[in-house]
Formats: C-alpha cells, structure tokens, sequence
C-alpha cells in the first residue's frame, strides 16, 4: 500500500475511533438532562454520567497523544531514564491493573523469577509498554475468562518480560507486521476491539529507545510477547515509590478498555 493510501486508510480509522467516545458523552449529556427536566435523578444517576463522560474524555485524549507519538517518529523519548527496581514496578502494573479487571472475568497474575531486578529504564515509558500489551491480551481475547501471565526474569546481564495471554493469538504471517506504523490485524472476530494500530508501534520504538527486542514468540492458544533489555547504564538507585503507578495513570492507560466494558 503506498504512503498517500495509508494515510487515508489512517484518517478512516482515526474518524471512526473518535465517534464511539463523542456518541457516549451526546448520549450521557442528552439522558442527564432530561431526567433533570423530568425530576427523576440522584445522586448516583449524576455520578455514574460524569463517570462515563470521563472516561469517554481519557480515552479521546489517549487517541489523540497516541497519535502526536506515533506521528513524531518517536525520536529522543528516553528523557526520564532512572535506576530502579523493574520486578517492584510491574508487580505494582499487575496487581492494579487485575483489580481494576477483575469484575470482567479477566485475571493478570504476575511472576518475578528474579528480584529485586535493578534496571536503568523509563519508568513512564515502561509502564506504556506494559498496560498496552495487557489491554491488547485483554482486547483480542474472546475467552470468557480471560488469562494474562506477566513474568520477569534476569538472564545474564539482561531483563527479560513475557505477556503471554490465552486470547485469539497472532497468525505467524503478520507476527513482524504487527510492529508496523498504523497496521492492524483482522478484527472481525473482536468486533469490540478498538483501535488505530498505532500501539505495537509505539511499544517498539520505546524498547528499540532502550536498545532492546520486543519479538512474538509463536504459541499454540494464545499470544507471547517477549521483551529483553540490556543493562546498558549505570544510575544512581532511585526507590520505587518515585515510580509510583497511581490509579489515575492506570484508569488514563485503559481509558479503551473501560469503555468497552462500560
Ligand atoms: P490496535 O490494537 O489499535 O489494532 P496495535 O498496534 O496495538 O493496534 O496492534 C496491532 C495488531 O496486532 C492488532 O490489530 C491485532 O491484530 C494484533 N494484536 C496485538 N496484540 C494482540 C494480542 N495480544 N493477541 C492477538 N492479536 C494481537
């Protein structure tokens, strides 16, 4: 496909993504205010609305940096490397995020084989990585309960992460075309799954930023992600808690998948 039909192709896609979270705020707009009319509203009915038309919000301005990321080409991002504790940090990622999920029938569990695991690493960044890959596990994923394994070793001088998921899994013919700039894979059979396939790219050029691989290592049920990263820098240790995963970073993260869960 040449460059001006990707483009279109892109624009299409991005227009569409933008009409679920706009119809939701219309809808949750035009039902608030004429209960409001009708005298039939409390406190829980006002609450639920700006809840909805938050995330709604989140997730319009998700696309929209997305966007401004991927179009940037992804140059000069590591400007907030620090030396931390890898194995604390996604212990935290995995345990919010399964109790964010859990009500929906998805289960993250998390194994560290080594720890503490001292990495010089962006923990922003690392944290994008991570909750992306967790909501495409989640997202092409028809299972009714919905498995996503997170493991950490330290190989050598290197840190190693694998997501596996027991979701629909990726056919080995689009495995590398996964990583590419606005692609996306058949979606028929996920209908829910939003997106403008600009995730996997993101994620690829953040471990390339960091001088390591992120490859999809083929299995039987389901997809695996691995990521390996040398230890290529040597920072002063900062403690964990400078890394912190708040529940707004993560609500903001998966600001896709709360909607199609809402
Ligand atoms: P998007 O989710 O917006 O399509 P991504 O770049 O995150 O964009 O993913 C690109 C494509 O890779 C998806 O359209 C999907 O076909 C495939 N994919 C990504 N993660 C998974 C997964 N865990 N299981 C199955 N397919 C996946």
């Amino acid at each position: 496909m040449n460059q001006n039909n990707l483009n279109l192709l892109f624009l299409d896609v991005f227009a569409h993504e933008f009409k679920t979270p706009i119809a939701i705020i219309m809808n949750n707009a035009n039902n608030i205010e004429r209960r409001y009319y009708e005298g039939n509203i409390d406190d829980i009915d006002v609450h639920k609305t700006v809840e909805a038309i938050r995330r709604c919000c989140s997730s319009l301005s998700r696309l929209s940096s997305n966007v401004n990321l991927a179009l940037s080409g992804m140059t000069n991002i590591l400007t907030n490397r620090s030396r931390y504790d890898v194995a604390e940090h996604l212990k935290q990622i995995c345990f919010m995020s399964n109790e964010l999920f859990k009500k929906n029938g998805v289960e993250i569990t998390y194994k560290a084989k080594k720890e503490p695991a001292y990495f010089s690493l962006d923990p922003d960044l690392i944290f994008h990585v991570i909750t992306n890959l967790i909501s495409n596990s989640v997202k092409y994923n028809r299972s009714v309960k919905k498995l996503i394994n997170v493991e950490l070793d330290v190989i050598g001088p290197e840190l190693v992460i694998n997501v596996k998921d027991n979701g629909i899994g990726i056919p080995p013919e689009i495995s590398n075309r996964i990583f590419e700039r606005y692609y996306r894979g058949d979606t028929s059979s996920t209908p829910l799954a939003s997106g403008l396939g600009v995730g996997l790219f993101i994620v690829s050029k953040i471990i390339e930023a960091h001088k390591g691989e992120i490859v999809v290592v083929p299995r039987k049920k389901g997809a695996c992600f691995k990521i390996t990263i040398p230890d290529c820098e040597t920072l002063e240790v900062c403690s964990v808690n400078e890394v912190y995963v708040t529940p707004e970073k993560l609500m903001n993260s998966y600001s896709d998948l709360l909607m199609m869960y809402m």
